[in-house]
């Protein structure tokens, strides 16, 4: 399907915003430019290295009106000019961020204690002295706290900025050199971990999976987090059903996943879903998003020992802190990021000419094979089985439009979602 037309792509400007088009869609009354798509794919011995570059001209186009605006981006576009934001500045090594924050929740831990301890040792008149003290201060000891939340909030305001594709302003702290320094640590322990297990190009299971990773790598070509990496595929052959995509384009999926998904078009979906976490820059934002309110809830933690009356109490505190900390903040903020995964995840299998229809029928499928997983969504990280059948259900209008203006064949007539819910096909 993407044969002699994948190959183009157009970008326009619409209302001074860029769109980037697919070829089919180019009407014929506009006078565009377009150049060949320059198509290397690479390859080595042991794995498939995909690296497609393309050279797109650019041509700036008038004003276009419909069937333009059905493509057009679904997420609102904030201004973002009343953020300051700013470059990310050199920032200490992750390594030695993690090592400071260790030790200073160690510290928070014994100097609360401590004071706790000092406080109770206290003679009466003493602790009345300072408690006079504190309460003739209290306004100044008010303007300190105000005036470090103040900072936090600098800091904070100070490193927002806008995903791509669904204009969501977020916190990234992280710049793109820590974020590789990372990946490439967790990259290393992965191929340690499945050592012996990754199988070679020629087995027939990679070959799927290289076939349906290049149809979505060629369909969105326009996306410079796509086009500009050099991904790289590992089957591993583990009874997991999962696949998992890290920022370095390292495609890792295990074998177990063909338990999971009845034909291409739903490996498709998953893998479109991975893919966009790396589109959306999900781990920078992740990791700023947690490391920032840890670093604020030391504080917090510092309070708890120094306030409550023992330990054993600071200790059952501090266990309720960290469960609150999970289940208010940081639960529904990895919910929220699988959820626009998934919305970016079917845009991306949609420029693809994927059956978007089967993603619902996927995430069907793997509500009725795997109900034990089908857990509370407020106790999980991830929205519920159900609940990402019904949302992707509910956008899929949507990204049949996206479809059809990719110049995309026609839907087959069957629609799956009125099939009984198949069994998983491929391999297994
Ligand atoms: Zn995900």
């Amino acid at each position: 399907m993407l044969r002699g037309r994948g190959l183009f792509l157009l970008r326009t400007f619409v209302g001074g915003k860029e769109l980037t088009l697919c070829r089919k869609n180019v009407p014929t009354g506009l006078n565009t430019h377009l150049s060949k798509l320059d198509r290397n794919v690479h390859f080595n011995s042991n794995q498939q290295i995909l690296h497609i570059s393309q050279k797109v001209q650019l041509k700036r186009f008038p004003q276009v009106q419909q069937p333009w605006l059905a493509v057009k981006r679904t997420f609102p576009e904030k201004n973002l000019k009343e953020f300051h934001t700013s470059g990310r500045r050199d920032a200490p090594p992750f390594l030695v961020l993690m090592i400071f924050k260790s030790f200073a929740k160690v510290s928070a831990v014994i100097s609360g204690r401590a004071f706790r301890q000092w406080w109770k040792s206290l003679p009466k008149h003493k602790s009345q002295y300072f408690g006079n003290y504190v309460r003739r201060n209290i306004w100044k000891i008010v303007a300190g706290v105000a005036g470090v939340c103040g900072l936090c909030g600098v800091f904070y305001s100070a490193h927002l900025e806008q995903t791509p594709i669904t204009n969501r302003t977020r916190f990234l702290a992280l710049n793109n050199k820590q974020l590789a320094d990372i990946i490439e640590v967790e990259c290393e322990q992965h191929l340690k971990e499945f050592e012996g297990l990754i199988l070679p190009p020629s087995h027939p299971l990679y070959e799927v999976v290289s076939r349906v990773t290049m149809r979505l790598l060629k369909g969105n070509q326009d996306l410079h987090q796509i086009r500009d990496r050099t991904w790289t595929i590992h089957l591993v052959n583990k009874d997991v059903k999962n696949a998992f995509v890290l920022p370095n384009g390292h495609i890792f999926v295990f074998t177990g996943i063909f338990k999971a998904v009845s034909n291409e078009q739903q490996l498709g979906i998953v893998l479109a879903h991975e893919i966009s976490h790396v589109v959306l820059n999900h781990s920078a934002e992740q990791i700023s998003f947690f490391e920032f309110i840890d670093f604020l809830l030391i504080i917090v933690l510092g309070a708890i020992w120094a306030i409550l009356p023992n330990d054993g109490l600071a200790i059952v505190a501090t266990w309720f802190k960290n469960k609150v900390v999970e289940l208010l903040l940081k639960m529904p903020y990895s919910r929220l990021l699988e959820t626009e995964a998934d919305e970016v995840g079917l845009q991306i299998a949609a420029k693809a000419c994927l059956d978007v229809r089967e993603s619902q029928v996927f995430w069907e499928s793997m509500s009725h094979n795997s109900p034990d997983t089908e857990e509370v969504a407020f106790l999980s990280t991830h929205p519920s089985h159900l609940q990402r059948a019904k949302h992707l259900g509910d956008l899929i209008p949507q990204a049949i439009r996206v479809r059809e203006y990719c110049g995309c064949a026609p839907l087959p007539i069957r629609d799956p979602r009125n099939v009984d819910i198949a069994k998983p096909a491929i391999g297994g």
